[in-house]
């Protein structure tokens, strides 16, 4: 027996009241299966767009796709997303299905869907629908198109990235024959939107397999991320590296929180390495200048896939700022607080430690490890004591210096600025009054 929410209940007994048949299916099926609780509930319906609306009239209904059957209904504040029975037509883009064909069958819907562990559908009346055994490979552990693979993605390639996805966010693995056709089909997702294919990548890196993932399916990934391939097998040549290139950024990206900004930056923070790499006179590894390459690359890559402008130049700064040495002290912390904001402070921190966890083990990396501690230890304290590391937080603006006696104009930005090196060092305490003593006096000697 499986739980579904009130309100899911109630939409699935009006449509068979007025003498549909309707299911909960796809990923909610299966997560709730998995004992997770599902992000959002899809229902199948024999009810054909128009049907299903009548039956929800009174309620807030929403066309979402009425085209290709799908209608949003709202019931207590949940959407619920109902779709008619269909069937899609041919594929001759790989990508769209010319047209989609309403049918009575439950079973042809399920058919249409990509993995047996997404193509089972359940009811309080029917129960468990399960045509293609996707129970079985839940239990397993296995992913595996329903019907033939290479034909499946054939038809939409997206399959391909949904596959690893599938495999990095649930921890499965792809079935022998459903991973040769993904990989012989690879190709194929040159047709995908650059929009769809990020939106793929974002949840593919938040997977807690997303390493194995990154290190088995290199070749498919490579279609969508071509900088990978150079960085597969690339041997750093340090003492301090046991992994190549990509196993490296694979074991960071794992290691980092998951969230995508985080995960990505990862998986990319030393994509320039390839390019930057020179051996020394005793044959030791050396990539100068690897991260700003890394940041130039990274930010091709972001745009070339339709990034949202935020999270291409925060992962592209990240990439950039890889390596940059923070001194554990209280003034190097709130100096870099000040200079990249907290937020970025911390993702910084997370990115340099998941990169360290992710060399060979030894005193180094104990070393380090400790550091990155103490930078977020300090990075702490200093948000609790609110000390004062942006122009904002500073106890004066300019419109106090200006009643203060001092001109208007881009002065006063400068003074400001210095106020605030003052108060970061030390020198004087964020107050207004001492503030303003400090820059009058400083004034006359000139602060800046
Ligand atoms: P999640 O919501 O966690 O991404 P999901 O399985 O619900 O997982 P959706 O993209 O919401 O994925 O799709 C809902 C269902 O529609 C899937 O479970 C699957 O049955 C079917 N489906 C989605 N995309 C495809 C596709 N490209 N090819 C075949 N079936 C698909
Ligand atoms: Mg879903």
């Amino acid at each position: 027996m499986m739980q579904l929410p009130i309100e899911v209940n109630e939409a699935i007994r009006r449509l068979e009241d007025a003498g549909y048949t309707a299911c909960a299916v796809g990923g909610c099926v299966r997560d709730a299966l998995l004992g997770k609780v599902p992000q959002d509930y899809d229902l199948t319906t024999s009810a054909r767009p128009e049907q299903t609306a009548a039956v929800f009239a009174g309620e807030q209904v929403i066309p979402t796709g009425a085209k290709h059957g799908t209608v949003t209904v709202v019931l207590s504040g949940r959407p619920i997303e109902i779709t008619t029975f269909r069937v899609d037509g041919g594929y001759s883009d790989a990508r769209h299905p010319d047209a989609v064909r309403f049918t009575p069958s439950l079973e042809e819907d399920l058919a249409r869907r990509d993995f047996t562990v997404n193509a089972m559908a359940y009811s309080p009346r029917t129960g468990l629908v399960d045509p293609f055994g996707g129970a079985s490979d839940l239990e397993s552990g296995v992913l595996r198109c329903v019907g033939n693979a290479a034909a499946r993605f054939r038809e939409d390639a997206l399959r391909i990235l949904r596959l690893l996805r599938f495999s990095a966010t649930l921890g499965f693995l792809p079935e022998a024959d459903t991973a040769a056709a993904a990989r012989a089909a690879r190709d194929g997702l040159r047709h995908i939107s650059a929009e769809r294919t990020a939106e793929e990548l974002r949840r593919l890196v938040c997977g807690r397999d997303v390493r194995r993932v990154v290190l088995t399916e290199t070749d498919i990934l490579g279609v969508v991320l071509p900088e990978l391939l150079p960085m597969r097998g690339f041997d750093q040549r340090n003492k301090h590296h046991v992994y190549d290139v990509l196993e490296h950024c694979a074991a960071a990206c794992e290691a980092v929180p998951a969230r995508p900004v985080l995960r990505m930056a990862a998986l990319l923070h030393d994509v320039g390495k390839p390019d930057c790499f020179f051996a020394d006179d005793e044959g030791v590894g050396h990539f100068y200048g690897h991260a700003e390459r890394g940041a130039a690359m990274t930010e091709e890559i972001l745009r070339r896939l339709r990034y949202d402008n935020a999270g291409r130049m925060r992962i592209t700064e990240l990439v950039r700022r890889h390596d940059m040495r923070i001194e554990p002290t209280e003034k190097a912390v709130l100096r870099a607080l000040r200079r990249f904001g907290t937020e970025f402070y911390f993702q910084l921190l997370e990115i340099k430690r998941a990169d360290t966890l992710a060399h060979a083990p030894g005193p180094k990396l104990d070393e380090r490890m400790e550091r990155y501690a103490a930078l977020k230890a300090l990075g702490e304290k200093a948000l609790a004591q609110r000390a004062c590391f942006s122009l904002r937080s500073l106890a004066v603006d300019g419109n106090d210096l200006i009643a203060a006696g001092f001109s208007p104009g881009p002065a006063l930005g400068r003074t400001l600025s210095a106020l605030l090196d003052a108060v970061t060092d030390g020198r004087v305490v964020n107050e207004k009054a001492a503030l303003l003593d400090y820059a009058l006096s400083a004034a006359a000697t000139d602060i800046q």
